[in-house]
């Protein structure tokens, strides 16, 4: 028998009452486990993330990114997370994904937001440092529990699939630039490009290739800064370098892409199943239940947990 880092027993025991943000952080360190960050913009995706929570009991945090927001509406996404929190007693957290403008932060820590992953990482390094340590400061003194990431280096944009890898070679983030980034700015997280990149091309998809990360830079990442580190652009990522990132050192990992293709081929069960039935909680059921199962996956591996039917929760 494998030994898992904690049993089911202790996971309720950890995480079974409230616990902050920071200290769920914390564990993740402890535990050697990561805190999984997946994306919403509607209530299909955010019931099946929060079910897949349940089932196995860990904490999880919501990211819901700009145009996420726009359409879910930024105080009704709060006040559905905090409601879940509080109806169910489960850590769960929300995260103002990909915030571009000290405004838009602002705007969802006074919301009630868990964290803000600040990204001005488009800019000139010494202006990324300027923009992200005025946004911690301006933030923190909104919210004094208010988690703060900062981002550096290129990770592309848009968690959609794409028709081929681009051309170009990533600029990956280097150890001295993270530390230099982590020391100026304050930033409680840092998301760093560690060979991660957004969305899917067409082969990761069918599953004919899977992302690589560099898991000796992320190593050397988290010596150099000490700082919680995050991975966006998770899916398509092999289950071997997901452990090993989180060996090193990595405690978020953000899934978007997966959950956004599981959304839409569990839309399209449902509405192909029965085409005289027009029940909406019956044509939607599948979408849930597909989310629900891509989460389930991904959270047991960043739990370390045996997989799906060797575990009593
Ligand atoms: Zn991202």
């Amino acid at each position: 028998m494998a030994a898992y880092p904690i049993s089911a027993a202790e996971r309720h025991q950890e995480y079974g009452r409230y616990r902050s943000l920071r200290e769920i952080l914390a564990g993740t360190d402890r535990t050697k486990t990561a805190l999984g960050h997946f994306n919403a913009a509607e209530s299909l995706a955010l019931n099946g993330i929060v079910a897949a929570a349940r089932d196995l009991r860990v904490p999880v945090m919501i990211g819901v990114s700009g145009r996420e927001r726009e359409f879910l509406g930024i105080a009704q996404i709060a006040a559905l997370v905090r409601s879940i929190r509080e109806g169910h007693e489960h850590p769960i957290f929300l995260n103002s994904d990909h915030t571009h403008s000290l405004a838009a932060a602002l705007e969802a820590a006074a919301a009630g937001f868990d964290a803000i992953s600040f990204d001005a990482s488009a800019l000139p390094f010494e202006d990324n440092v300027r923009e992200t340590q005025r946004a911690v400061e301006a933030l923190r003194s909104l919210n004094p529990d208010i988690v703060v990431e900062g981002e550096i280096g290129d990770i592309g944009s848009g968690s959609r699939i794409h028709a081929a890898e681009r051309e170009e070679p990533r600029v990956l983030t280097t150890v001295e630039e993270a530390r230099e980034f982590v020391a100026a700015t304050g930033v409680d997280l840092l998301a760093p490009s560690v060979g991660n990149t957004h969305g899917l091309t067409r082969a990761m998809v069918s599953g004919r290739t899977q992302k690589q990360l560099d898991v000796e830079r992320i190593r050397e990442i988290k010596v150099g800064t000490a700082a919680y580190l995050t991975l966006h652009g998770g899916s398509g990522t092999g289950s071997e370098d997901i452990r090993d990132a989180i060996a090193c050192g990595m405690n978020v990992i953000h899934i978007n892409t997966e959950i956004r293709i599981a959304l839409r081929n569990g839309l399209l069960e449902g509405l192909l199943r029965d085409q005289e039935d027009v029940t909406p909680y019956v044509i939607l059921r599948p979408a849930v239940e597909a989310v629900r199962r891509v989460v389930r996956d991904r959270l047991r591996l960043f739990h370390a947990l045996p997989p799906a039917g060797e575990d009593a929760s």
